[in-house]
């Protein structure tokens, strides 16, 4: 019989498996297609669903539970009411929790920044005084994260990804022998991209490795309350455990409604000892007299409770899920005899992490462009854009409309056959 994983494919088969999947993409090329599975953006019909923000807090409501006029300045810490029911979702005190504008990658950006002009609670100096600044940065992981490190000049240590985590075991060497690194990007909830969730065991090392006084742990937790089953994984209290292993200091949580409510005009949060948060406030107060509290009294009024957050997620889900079935029917049906491809089966988040034959990520990106298909650029997961196996796209599935998706997943599957094909045929 034929045989169908192309490793093992004679020449002769593999002559024809190229000039069939040659053919495919000459037929995916006369579709003239413009799609796009760039970004985790909500669908317009994900963003429908908050509607009711836009004319909220309503005529003549402008005061929170304390009476704060919301229109007037001040307020840095964010309306107590929204800290408290994201509080209950993330596991974090109220007086630990602050409510910001709409970007929770501003706090992480102006976090770092803050101490690289200031040096932490913890730092003898500005980390300016002490370049190199060295950050762990697990991969595949998160595009933005590794622009705010290059960008400030911080040197990014790659650190493989497990099913369960980052490698703990590299991470414990390099900080044992580096007081140099002082951070490390987490996403530990359905990661972006491969949706991995952090385990309970990989949390506790993290929290209590030995590491330099100033080493901070930068927990972005998007992706919190988005579960795509029933089972939502735990929200870990990591800043307990940290608190617990004698390092209260070391997690700097961040969550936002972006993903919730509008992704441009939500609301952010940061948790974390009630040092860092001082710390954070007294540099935050040199920038700004205040957040936007109108848009979280707004954010209040239409959530009311955390019961409101959980049940809102919900018709998220019903409309995500059968994106996320179609991306992985495709991708068995095109490709799961092939064998040349592997992917994530995230149970919660926006992405899916899908690994090519090695060496063909940046042609399959390439071969999908020129057919109308936008992926992320090749390497984007990994810091400094760099794959060193130029192996991995990622699929953010959450803003196609299904007929659209489909289309975007059929053409992809194609051009990761024929790249493989091109490829295995070279090695001939
Ligand atoms: N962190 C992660 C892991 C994300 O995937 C995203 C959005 N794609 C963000 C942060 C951005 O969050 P915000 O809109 O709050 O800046």
């Amino acid at each position: 019989p034929r045989q169908t994983q192309i490793g093992l494919m004679s020449h002769a088969e593999l002559v024809s498996e190229h000039e069939s999947q040659n053919a495919n993409y000459a037929t995916l090329k006369t579709a003239k297609l413009t799609l796009d599975l760039t970004r985790g953006k909500p669908s317009p019909e994900q963003l429908d669903l908050s509607t009711p923000l836009l004319s909220l807090p309503g005529d003549g409501d402008f005061r929170d539970g304390s009476g704060t006029d919301c229109r007037n300045y001040g307020g840095l810490t964010g309306l107590p009411e929204l800290r408290a029911i994201f509080g209950e979702l993330l596991g974090i005190p109220v007086e630990q929790l602050l409510a910001g504008n709409n970007a929770s990658l501003e706090l992480m950006h102006d976090i770092i920044v803050f101490s690289m002009l200031y040096g932490t609670p913890d730092s003898p100096r500005r980390w300016a005084a002490d370049e190199p600044i060295k950050w762990l940065c697990p991969a595949p992981g998160y595009d933005r994260h590794f622009a705010i490190t290059e960008a400030l000049g911080i040197e990014m240590i790659t650190i493989p990804m497990r099913h369960d985590g980052p490698d703990t075991r590299a991470i414990a060497k390099l900080l044992a022998e580096d007081p140099q690194i002082k951070g490390l990007w987490a996403v530990p909830n359905y990661s972006n991209p491969t949706g991995v969730v952090y385990s309970e065991e990989i949390v506790r090392e993290l929290v209590s490795l030995p590491a330099a006084p100033d080493f901070r742990l930068f927990w972005d937790n998007a992706y919190a309350v988005h579960p795509l089953t029933d089972t939502a994984a735990p929200v870990l209290d990591v800043l307990g455990m940290a608190a617990a292993a004698g390092n209260p200091n070391r997690p700097l949580v961040f969550a936002s409604t972006s993903k919730i409510t509008f992704a441009g005009a939500g609301v952010s949060f940061f948790g974390a000892s009630k040092a860092n948060i001082d710390w954070y406030l007294g540099h935050a107060g040199k920038k700004s007299i205040g957040p936007d509290k109108v848009n979280q009294l707004r954010h209040l009024r239409f959530f009311t409770d955390a019961a409101g957050v959980r049940e809102h997620m919900q018709k998220h889900r019903k409309l995500l899920e059968p994106k996320f079935a179609l991306v992985r029917r495709i991708l068995e049906d095109r490709l799961g005899a092939s064998k040349v491809a592997s992917w994530t089966e995230p149970r919660g988040g926006y992405f899916i992490s899908l690994d090519v034959l090695e060496g063909t990520a940046a042609r399959v990106i390439a071969l999908a462009k020129d057919a109308g298909i936008a992926l992320t650029a090749a390497g984007s997961a990994f810091p400094y854009s760099t794959d060193p196996e130029d192996k991995n796209i990622r699929i953010a599935p959450s803003f196609p409309q299904l007929p659209e998706l489909e289309k975007a997943m059929e053409g992809l599957a194609t051009c990761v056959l024929l790249a493989a094909t091109e490829k295995l045929l070279d090695q001939h």
